[in-house]
């Protein structure tokens, strides 16, 4: 049982000078699991690195592409205008190939983020983390949030960076016994319906958005054009499904705690 409480408490902190580097999967991740983190981040002035993994190639776009345009290309030009929607200050893509789901032969391919040196991806991260003076890295948690092992492999590389760099590190997450009594989320055609993110017991961080936030998230989802139409967003039942955001801090309260208005009581 949960019970979550809005609170307008002090101004807020002005975050200037603190930096967070945000790592995900692929184009579209950033939107839907941490848009208005980002975006609240942002706007107090924080510093926020985006790194995403792959192009997403292996995602299946909703229209036929352009003559001559591969979906790579439209999907990095679709995270480019999510970040700057959400107020990223610096966006890093490792290039790395989508692998798709297991038992598919893209998973083999020797660019899938999967065939990588993920140590050595993460040193990258690590090095990212200690060039830019952050103070926390956000990935995901153990199951990747669905299980699809790009976002496995995310998880690890966020793990591995933040404890070469001693950083707090926070799993990105969703609580699954929230989104149970909540509209379609996009999890939902992932599979594992209600199996996916962590019991809300397990969760420690949690961020609402305000309405401005909230509509900044959505335009971000929407820049994803190839993968997210506006049909696919539950109309009236959007905030219900996507204003709250979850994350477990492994390491000393950092960033994200000063953004809480959420506070979850177990
Ligand atoms: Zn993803």
């Amino acid at each position: 049982m949960s019970l979550l409480v809005d609170s307008p408490g002090p101004a807020p902190q002005r975050l200037d000078g603190r930096t967070v580097v945000v790592v995900h999967a692929h184009p579209d991740d950033e939107a839907i699991f941490t848009g208005a983190t980002i975006r609240r981040l942002a706007d107090r002035g924080a510093r926020v690195v985006l790194v995403t993994a792959t192009a997403g190639e292996m995602g299946t776009p909703r229209q036929p592409l352009p003559r001559g345009v591969d979906l790579a290309t439209v999907r990095r030009r679709e995270v480019e205008a999510a970040a700057e929607t959400l107020g990223v200050a610096r966006l890093v893509l490792l290039d790395r190939r989508d692998s798709g789901l297991p038992g598919w032969s893209s998973t083999a391919h020797p660019r899938a983020l999967v065939q990588a040196d993920l140590a050595g991806l993460a040193r990258t991260i690590a090095s990212l983390v200690e060039a830019e003076q952050a103070e926390a890295v956000v990935a995901y948690d153990a199951d990747g949030i669905y299980g699809h092992p790009d976002h496995i492999a995310v998880r690890l590389l966020g793990r591995y960076a933040a404890t070469l760099t001693g950083v707090t590190w926070y799993e990105a997450t969703v609580d699954r016994e929230h989104l149970h009594f909540a509209g379609e989320h996009l999890l939902d055609d992932a599979g594992g319906r209600r199996r996916y993110g962590r019991v809300t017991a397990e969760i420690t961080t949690a961020v609402a958005a305000t309405p401005e936030e909230l509509a900044a998230k959505c335009t971000a989802m929407l820049a994803h054009a190839s993968q997210i139409g506006p049909d696919m967003l539950d109309g009236p039942g959007f905030a219900e499904t996507y204003e709250l955001e979850w994350f477990v801090r492994r390491g000393r309260p950092a960033l994200l705690e000063t953004l809480g208005n959420a506070h979850a009581l177990v």
